[in-house]
């Protein structure tokens, strides 16, 4: 469509158990689908799938991947049967073989509970084409804003870019049903809103020293990685803070949207 350009969005996808419990993440994942215009595909960077480099899921028909232990039976049986978009997958390989990246196809890959939790809440129609991109921690922050400024055009085509991971990820912190949030999670989280609201890479990129409490807020890097995509595929903008809160103690289910100048509905 002429003129639809959307944001890139960042999401925290919480627990698996997302979709059974309600929430205030929920509800608001919930209201996001109807928040933007509708996408006509969308590319999700899911925390879910680590790769040396770029890799790009390009099934026709993704199954849905229950990449999870030790949780109820009704979460085994949830499905998200959106279809795939093997040419975009194509076309996402290509921008990103121009920006030096070089990215790998899988034909056979699905869809994780990094993209299809947030997915089923948006759209639960699943009539959207869907098609995922790994992240990379052994290339570190830089490669990912790359990443996303190189996927940048795709929002003119009505494309979203969806980074899925976790604002603040520990799981060693993590305390089912738990209210009560340790100061060092609230501190990286205010310092990480005011970043992005910012706009500024060098402490988004440099965060493990730019940010107190970075190592313990982000013990491992792929939770964190989504982010510096969507910030990349709204072309290094400042961004809006969509959603904050905490689950499970220490658990941030912060969201972000950049570059919504235009394709985002003010509610
Ligand atoms: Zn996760």
């Amino acid at each position: 469509m002429f003129g639809m350009r959307l944001p890139s969005l960042f999401v925290s996808h919480g627990a698996p158990t997302l979709p059974l419990e309600d929430s205030p993440a929920r509800r608001f994942l919930e209201g996001l689908g109807t928040a933007i215009v509708r996408p006509s595909a969308i590319v999700c960077v899911s925390a879910h799938w680590e790769r040396d480099r770029p890799h790009v899921s390009a099934s026709e028909r993704p199954e849905t991947i229950h990449d999870f232990y030790g949780f109820p039976e009704t979460l085994l049986r949830l499905r998200y049967p959106a279809p795939g978009a093997p040419q975009l997958a194509e076309r996402v390989g290509k921008l990103l073989e121009h920006a030096s990246l070089p990215a790998a196809s899988s034909p056979d890959r699905g869809l994780d509970h990094g993209a299809w939790v947030p997915l089923l809440l948006m759209y639960p129609d699943a009539g959207i084409p869907v098609l995922q991109l790994s992240v990379q921690p052994g290339l570190g922050t830089r490669a990912h804003v790359a990443i996303g400024r190189a996927l940048a055009p795709l929002r003119e085509e009505g494309v979203l870019i969806l980074g899925s991971g976790g604002a603040v990820h520990n799981l060693r912190h993590f305390r089912p049903g738990s209210t009560e949030v340790p100061g060092w999670a609230a501190s990286f989280e205010d310092a990480l809103v005011a970043a992005v609201e910012a706009g500024d890479e060098a402490s988004l990129v440099g965060y493990r020293a730019a940010i107190e409490h970075a190592p313990l807020a982000h013990p491992t890097e792929e939770h964190y990685l989504p982010l510096l995509v969507a910030f990349g595929a709204g072309g290094g903008a400042p961004g809006r803070t969509l959603h904050r809160g905490f689950e499970h103690g220490a658990m941030s289910m912060a969201a972000f949207s950049f570059a919504a100048e235009r394709g985002e509905r003010r509610r």
